[in-house]
């Protein structure tokens, strides 16, 4: 399967710096998105950490299945799950690194989401945190990933809707984050690819400005374009009020 991509970041309308980070390799058919959180440029930062560390680790293990695995290796998990869990946690372990040598840094920490292409036709998905991937297979746009925020889990529990979590003074609170603590649990799942799939990685600051019909109607009317279809879902992210930085990674397969 061929793939197409289209990254775009940008600051939006009401922050002074972007936290977010986004980074494409497509020779190791890796890409990720990261919202960093903290104080005095600190989000810039763990966000930055965070993606050079997982692409790092990526091109360590890409060859030689001999080197010395620093984590478990998890046997429910084919080789390229287990590399790139693998790389969240080296990425975890690196934000908390960096905190640990720079006073200034405390606290900070950062989301994840990340798609490595497998054997045959599948791509590995991991994310830690409230960034999010969707599919978009046939014209429908569906939500791979769960947040772990707080309103997703006061939602998940029946408390509030998602409409309500949608305006929430607490919908920007994340419960797992890299630069959190040395344990962290990565979500893991495997998907098959389908010619003309299209998976959006992306930032809280698309999602909270934008709802999941909107994102599906824009896309199917811009693509196969990705770099349409990426610039303009930035720029109606802005047009709504740009409240927080905006991170839109289209990735296309194409046989
Ligand atoms: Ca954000």
């Amino acid at each position: 399967m061929k793939i197409s991509y289209k990254a775009v970041t940008d600051v939006g309308r009401r922050r002074k710096g972007n936290e977010d980070s986004v980074h494409a390799n497509p020779d190791h058919r890796l890409f990720v998105v990261a919202d960093g959180m903290g104080g005095h440029a600190a989000g810039e930062v763990a966000s930055r950490v965070a993606v050079e560390a997982v692409d790092e680790f990526i091109r360590l293990t890409a060859g030689d299945r001999d080197i010395t695995w620093p984590f478990e290796f998890d046997e429910n998990l084919s080789h390229d799950g287990n590399r790139l869990q693998a790389a969240i946690r080296f990425a975890n372990q690196r934000v908390l690194d960096t905190t640990a040598t720079q006073a200034e840094y405390e606290g900070m920490a950062t989301t994840v989401v990340a798609v490595l292409g497998g054997e045959a036709d599948t791509v590995h998905l991991a994310h830690v945190g409230d960034s999010r991937i969707y599919l978009l297979r046939g014209g429908t746009l569906r939500q791979l990933t769960s947040d772990h925020s707080w309103v997703n889990e006061q939602i998940l529990s029946g408390v509030i809707s998602p409409d309500q979590a949608r305006t929430h003074p607490l919908r920007n609170v994340v419960t797992r984050a890299l630069g959190s603590r040395t344990e962290l649990l990565v979500d893991l799942q495997t998907v098959t690819v389908e010619p003309n799939d299209v998976l959006l990685l992306c930032t809280d600051g698309l999602t909270t400005m934008l709802t999941d019909d909107e994102l599906q109607e824009h896309l199917c009317a811009d693509l196969p374009d990705v770099d349409k279809a990426s610039a303009h879902l930035v720029e109606l992210a802005n047009e709504r009020g740009g409240e927080d930085n905006i991170t839109v990674l289209l990735v296309q397969f194409t046989s």
